[in-house]
């Protein structure tokens, strides 16, 4: 049976990769988070030194860009995938705030992102995935079967985000989350490379007011009507 791709994109901390991770678990699909190398990416400059005064060194990351080895790895004792940088599991490390605070200095550069979509579309040779980001459906899989483009109030995002990262005992206020998500998504629709723009062909679904499960079920029948129109059902 042949796969289809499926790309979502959307603003911070729009509920992405947990729609993403429900359609992959309930397609039998890999899931691809590639905000995830770009937050690699980001807390290696940060650990080497490469941010100076909230500004980045860009030669000095184009100079060591090629030697940037960042892949997802199955963890067995948390028995999911991880990110790794350079051989070492940074899951932790790129979901705190310093890396999302940082993270819009190198997404924008041209050398980067070469670098991951390089390595994104390589991931979806086989098709069956189901990736998450901000140019999956533009960019990086512009013949996706399936696009989604997921938007939600930002203050709805906010809560969420800092609940979730409550949950996992990060120490944030509300404020500085409900700051960095908007400043993210001013950064990411107005850089020039690559900017989080609704492809023409995408279905954009608004989360603000609904569940999860009932975004699943709005995604999955996109879906479904999808693979039913290429037999694949
Ligand atoms: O999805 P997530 O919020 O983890 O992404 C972190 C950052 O990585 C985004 O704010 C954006 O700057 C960048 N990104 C990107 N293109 C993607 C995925 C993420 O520029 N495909």
């Amino acid at each position: 049976m042949n796969a289809i791709t499926i790309a979502i994109d959307g603003f911070s901390s729009c509920g992405k990769s947990t729609l993403a991770k429900q359609l992959a678990a309930h397609l039998g699909y890999t899931y691809i988070d590639s905000g995830a190398m770009y937050r690699a990416v980001a807390l290696y400059v940060i650990e080497n030194g490469l941010v100076r005064d909230g500004k980045l060194d860009r030669e000095g990351l184009l100079a060591v860009l090629d030697q940037l080895d960042i892949r997802f790895q199955h963890d067995p004792l948390a028995n999911k995938s991880v990110t790794t940088l350079n051989g070492r599991n940074v899951e932790k490390e790129i979901r705190g705030m310093e890396v999302s605070r940082y993270v819009t200095l190198v997404s924008p550069v041209p050398e980067v992102r070469a670098k991951l979509v390089r390595l994104q579309q390589a991931f979806g040779l086989e098709k069956g995935v189901v990736m998450d980001g901000r140019d999956i459906g533009t960019v990086v899989f512009p013949d996706a079967e399936v696009k989604l483009y997921m938007t939600a109030r930002p203050d709805v995002r906010a809560q969420r985000r800092y609940l979730e990262l409550k949950t996992k005992g990060v120490e944030v206020d509300y404020a500085s989350v409900l700051e960095n998500i908007e400043r993210r998504d001013e950064d990411d629709t107005t850089r020039a490379a690559d900017p989080l723009i609704k492809a023409p062909d995408a279905v954009e679904i608004d989360n603000s007011d609904i569940t999860a499960q009932q975004q699943f079920e709005q995604a999955l029948d996109v879906v479904l009507g999808v693979l039913a129109q290429v037999g694949q059902e």
